[in-house]
């Protein structure tokens, strides 16, 4: 079957990561025919790298050549892009976050249906090898039932780049790096959301969020800890999540970190009480060596094919995409209720 050509539209730091890296690596099903960026540095450097330069969105949506595009603009232009693009019969790859909320993506969700054009936001951080790793932990209960799960991402750097730092390009940090974690979050933990707490900070003084905390709960009984921040000069584990027979905790994506397990012995000594501080406890002593094992992390393999692979098959078999547009929806409605949460304090 033949390839699927793109065009990339927005040719940043994201389009070009796409241009150079993940659609060249299945070169065997898609391929990069040209870019479109409106600033006029971008589409020199993209000519400089040998690929066509599109001069407008309707000249790339007019080329019967291209049959999908990959939209890697700010967030606040996504929803008329994919539309058009939609509408003039081409396949839409979009990034993350889909759009501003949830009734934009309802608009492009209506005009795929409508015209039958395949519609996928790319949930890269589903191939992640730190989640890979949790999600082998969760459904296979290395370490018991999961029922509390820590998701963070921090750095000491700010808001990065531009449009990031202003409201009417959807920036800030929940719709930046929150997307991801709970796209993460809301697939592994396959129950419905019972409750949700947040609060964003505004510590950097900007009109967006530069990071939040949330605590969601789930009807079967997870409870998550999502937090993303950029004023953290050292930082907390990526991961650290419990079950009932041991604690799992990935300090970051070199994928350092441990998971201790009980072993179920019953014939261990009691812990000793310990010198903490001024007192004393047995409480906070540690387990003896007997009652608990170090697990080595399972290969971060994933039991499902790559993106653009997945995004091929969709395309041309009709296979079910990995991404599906109401996990989409529903992370959206999420995002919507963090916002709202910590608006209400
Ligand atoms: P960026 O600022 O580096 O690039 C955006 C590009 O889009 C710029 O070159 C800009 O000139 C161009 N542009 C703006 N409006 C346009 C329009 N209407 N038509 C054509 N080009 C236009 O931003 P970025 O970091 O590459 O982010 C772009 C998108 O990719 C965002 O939605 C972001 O959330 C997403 N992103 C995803 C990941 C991921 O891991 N999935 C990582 C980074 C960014």
């Amino acid at each position: 079957m033949s390839i699927i050509n793109f065009a990339v539209i927005g040719y940043g730091g994201m389009g070009s990561y796409h241009a150079h890296n993940l659609i060249p690596a299945e070169s065997t099903r898609v391929h990069v025919a040209g870019t479109y960026d409106i600033s006029g540095e971008r589409q020199q450097i993209s000519q400089g790298k040998g690929l066509r330069i599109y001069e407008s969105l309707e000249e790339v949506l007019n080329d019967g050549n291209i049959e999908a595009i990959l939209i890697a603009t700010p967030n606040d232009s996504h929803k008329e892009i994919a539309i058009k693009a939609l509408r003039a019969g081409k396949h839409v790859v979009c990034e993350k976050p889909v759009a501003m909320n949830t009734r934009e993506l309802d608009e492009i969700l209506a005009v795929a249906e409508a015209t039958g054009n395949v519609f996928m936001v790319h949930q890269n951080r589903r191939w992640d090898p730190d989640f890979l790793i949790i999600r082998q932990l969760y459904q296979k209960k290395t370490i018991g039932d999961i029922f509390q799960i820590e998701s963070r991402v921090q750095g000491a750097n700010g808001i990065p780049g531009d449009w990031r730092h202003l409201q009417k390009h959807g920036g800030g940090m929940l719709l930046d790096w929150g997307v991801h974690l709970l796209d993460q979050l809301l697939w592994l933990v396959d129950s419905p959301i019972k409750s949700v707490q947040a609060d964003l900070s505004y510590i950097l003084g900007d009109e967006v969020d530069d990071g939040f905390m949330s605590y969601i709960t789930f009807e079967n009984g997870v409870r998550a800890l999502v937090e993303v921040g950029t004023t953290n000069y050292t930082k907390l584990p990526r991961w650290y999540v419990k079950g009932l027979e041991g604690t799992a905790k990935i300090n970051d994506w070199d994928l350092s970190g441990e998971i201790i397990a009980a072993t179920g012995r019953e014939d261990v000594p009691a812990p000793a009480p310990i010198q903490a501080g001024v007192g004393l406890t047995k409480t906070m002593a540690p387990p003896s060596e007997e009652a608990t094992e170090r697990i080595a992390f399972p290969e971060p393999k994933a039991d499902f094919v790559p993106f653009y692979q997945n995004f091929y098959e969709v395309v041309r078999e009709g296979a079910e995409p990995i991404v599906k547009n109401h996990e989409v929806r529903k992370v959206m409605n999420v995002i919507e209720d963090i916002f709202r949460a910590s608006d209400k304090g």
